[in-house]
Parts: C-alpha cells; structure tokens; sequence
C-alpha cells in the first residue's frame, strides 16, 4: 500500500517508494530467518539529584515558571531558546515532516547542551507528553535520536505523561507546575483585558514585567505564591482605565499550545492583534489537564475528586481577581463539550481539535469574543482538522475566524490587518 497525499513533490513520492522497499526487503529478510527483530524502546530515565533540567520554551512566563519549580526542588533548570538558530538545528536532525514546535524544541536542547558544555549523561530533557491524535507522543523518540545523530547521546530522557507528572517527578515539582500555569494564565488574563483601557500607555506592561518577577521569585523560593498572586492582582487593579468608549473587539486566540503563546512561533502576533485595537482573549493553559481529566473521568471510570479538586485550585487563585476578568473566569470543560455535541458534533477525541472547537463555542455562544484567531505551526494534524471544521462553525455564527499556520519563515500575521480594521468599523 502506498501512502500519497497532497504533498505531491517528486521527493515526496520518491522517499515514499524507497520507505516502501525498505519495509518489504525486511519482512522478506525476518521471513527468511536472516535477521532477528530488536525490540527497541526509548529511554525512560529518571531524574536524579544533580542533573541539570532543560526545559522547553513554550513562552517567557510558562517555561520560566515551570523551570523555577524545577530550581525550587534542588534541580538547576535551564529553558531553551525558541529562536531562529534553534529552528534551523533542530531541522538538520529532523526527516522534515514533523510540526513546527517538535523541530525548535529538540533544536533548541542540542544548542543549549552545546554551548553550555553539559554533561549529556547529567542532563535531564524534560519533555512531558501525552496520547495525543497527533505526533506528540512521538517527540522524546525523536529527540533521542537528534541526540545521538547530533554526538550527545545520553541525555537523560523521561517518558513523563504530562497529565500526571507526579507519577515520575517529585510532588512538589508536579504541584508547582500545575500551579505555575494557573498563575501564568491569570497573568496573561490580566494584561490582556486592562492594558487596552489604560489611561497611561505602558502601565499596563510595567506591572505585568514585576508581577511576573514577584510570582517567579515565589516559586523560586518558595514563597506563598497566592499571597504573591494576591498583590500582583492590586497592583492591575490600581492601573487607571478608561472604558467610556465601551469595549474593543474581543480576539479569541486558539490553537496549538506551542504557538498559542510562544511570541517566537507567532512572530509577535498577539502584539500586531492589540496594536490594531482588539482587546485579546486568552484561555489558561489548564484546560489541557482539564481536557484529559474530565476523559478518564467521562470513558474510564476516573474518580471525579480529581478533576474537581484542579478546578477548585483554580477557581481559588482566579477568585483573587473575579471582578477584573470577569468573563474570562475558566469555564467548566464539560461545557464546551456538551457545546459541541449539542452542535452535532458526537465524537468527543481527547486533544487539541476538541479543545479548541468547545472553547470557540463557548466564547461565540456566551458571547465571550468577536472573532477568534487560530494559530498553528506548519503540520499539526489537529489544527489542519480544527481550521476545516471552523469554516462550518464560522458560516453558523456570523463570527470571523481567521487560521494562521507557522513554518518559521515569511510574515502570515500580515493578513490579519485588513480583518482587524473590519472588525474595529463593526
Ligand atoms: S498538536 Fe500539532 S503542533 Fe502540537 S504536537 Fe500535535 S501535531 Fe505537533
């Protein structure tokens, strides 16, 4: 059987029939009995006192936070660079056809273990995944390899399920990392609904760069870190606003993970968005977690405490500033769900398609956005998904939705003005 699909180069095509080859000579060979299948398996260390951690770069609150829980437990922690020399690395180890964030992260782990002389078999690549319908499972094979291929082989390396980090971690990194993308999320929250509204422009931004160094300081340190939340949230609080004129077009940013909030992989798009008088809208990174909960608790007879006591976690920091985000609070996940299958969609599969098409139903029927913008690296098979499915979602709602894919090259966020100065003349 040969696989063909739109990607119809003549090097497509020829990799393809020399794959195939490949494969049958080898069924022959093992039929033969001349050779013998290896079983392989990729690395699963552990992570021990010592070792330096390198975490990727998802974006400068996320990573940071969770490389300060890291630091906080007795674990030097380094987090990757996400830049242009990161991306063409990583591309030299990669077949091509991998998603755009799999290519920059491995990328960015040979830089920073090159240039930081590190001790490959001292250094712990954490990459936590889960079972997504995409390659995401596939990222620490892959990163294995681009290790050894690259003359750093042994790097430690864990399988660690994303959604229970606890089970290979220590609990009080596990906890801390849930927390910190509790906290980034509010942060994020924060800048985003008051900085378009502040009287003096760069206020806004000011207190987001200490609330950002307070909150790192109190995982760093461990620190109180609702107390640290508590007074970064008055510090947004006392920015004077001015929403006489009412409120500015409301952009929900969707999408992939990685591209959502790394301004590397945007090429700054939530900057271009805000610059052009939208007011953006940014879900926390907790929903994924929420996601794979509510699905063990939904097919697999999960005990539900779980997913109610991270939603208890969550609704507790968030409280801390209710009456300044207002409709921004995190939804329940289920909403989104029955949002969907109420809108005909049936099938609920764990990842990034049904993430995004329940939050986009949720912003459009509850009124939480004008439009939404959804950005996805090069090949990400959810988003390719999502965007086809959008075009029906857009067409029933009346509400522009706009795809953006990145590669690492030319300018996709260019497109955006011309609907940007439709919506502002709604
Ligand atoms: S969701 Fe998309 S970008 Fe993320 S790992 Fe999967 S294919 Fe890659």
């Amino acid at each position: 059987m040969l696989q063909l699909d739109e990607h119809a180069s003549d090097v497509g095509y020829t990799t393809r029939l020399e794959a195939g080859l490949r494969s049958f000579a080898n069924h022959l060979r093992r039929e033969a009995g001349l050779v013998k299948p290896e079983p392989t398996r990729p690395r699963d260390d552990r992570l021990e006192p010592g070792d330096t951690v390198l975490v990727p770069y998802l974006d400068r609150l996320i990573s940071r936070f969770w490389a300060d829980s890291f630091t906080r437990a007795g674990y030097p922690a380094v987090v990757l660079e996400a830049d242009e020399k990161a991306l063409n690395t990583g591309y030299r180890y990669a077949s091509g056809g991998e998603c755009l964030p799999l290519v920059s992260i491995v990328g960015g782990a040979i830089e920073k273990l090159r240039e930081g002389g590190l001790d490959p078999a001292r250094t712990f690549f954490f990459m936590p995944t889960s079972c997504y319908a995409c390659n995401f499972p596939q990222f620490n094979v892959l990163a294995e390899l681009a290790f050894r291929t690259a003359g750093l082989g042994g790097v430690k390396i864990g399988q660690i399920n994303g959604m229970a980090l606890a089970e290979r971690l220590p609990q009080s990194v596990a906890a801390r990392i849930f927390e910190s993308n509790i906290a980034a999320g509010l942060l994020y929250k924060l800048r985003y609904r008051i900085k378009p509204y502040e009287r003096q422009a760069g206020q806004t931004v000011e207190v987001f760069d200490r609330a950002v160094e307070r909150v790192s300081a109190a995982i760093r340190e461990g620190g109180d870190l609702r107390a640290a939340l508590s007074a970064v949230v008055e510090e947004f609080r006392a920015i004077p606003r001015d929403e006489s004129a009412g409120r500015r077009p409301r952009v929900a940013v969707l999408g992939d993970l990685y591209v959502k909030y790394s301004e590397a992989a945007n090429q700054r798009v939530l900057d271009l968005v805000e610059s052009q008088g939208a007011e953006l809208v940014l879900p926390s990174m907790t929903e994924y977690a929420f996601c794979y909960y509510y699905a063990d608790v939904r097919f697999h007879g999960d005990d539900p405490r779980h997913y109610r006591l991270l939603r208890a976690i969550e609704s507790r920091y968030e409280k801390l500033a209710a009456d300044l985000i207002g409709e921004q609070l995190e939804p329940d996940f289920a909403e989104g769900v029955r949002l969907m299958e109420a809108w005909r969609v049936k099938h609920f599969i764990v990842g990034e398609t049904s993430i995004n098409l329940g939050r986009a139903l949720y912003y459009l029927e509850h009124g939480g956005a004008e439009a939404v913008l959804h950005l996805n690296p090069m090949f990400c098979c959810p988003g390719v998904v999502t965007a086809s499915i959008y075009r029906k979602m857009q067409e029933d709602y009346g509400v522009p939705i706009v795809d953006l894919f990145y590669e690492g090259t030319g300018n996709p966020n260019r497109i955006l003005i011309p609907h940007l100065a439709y919506l502002r003349g709604k």
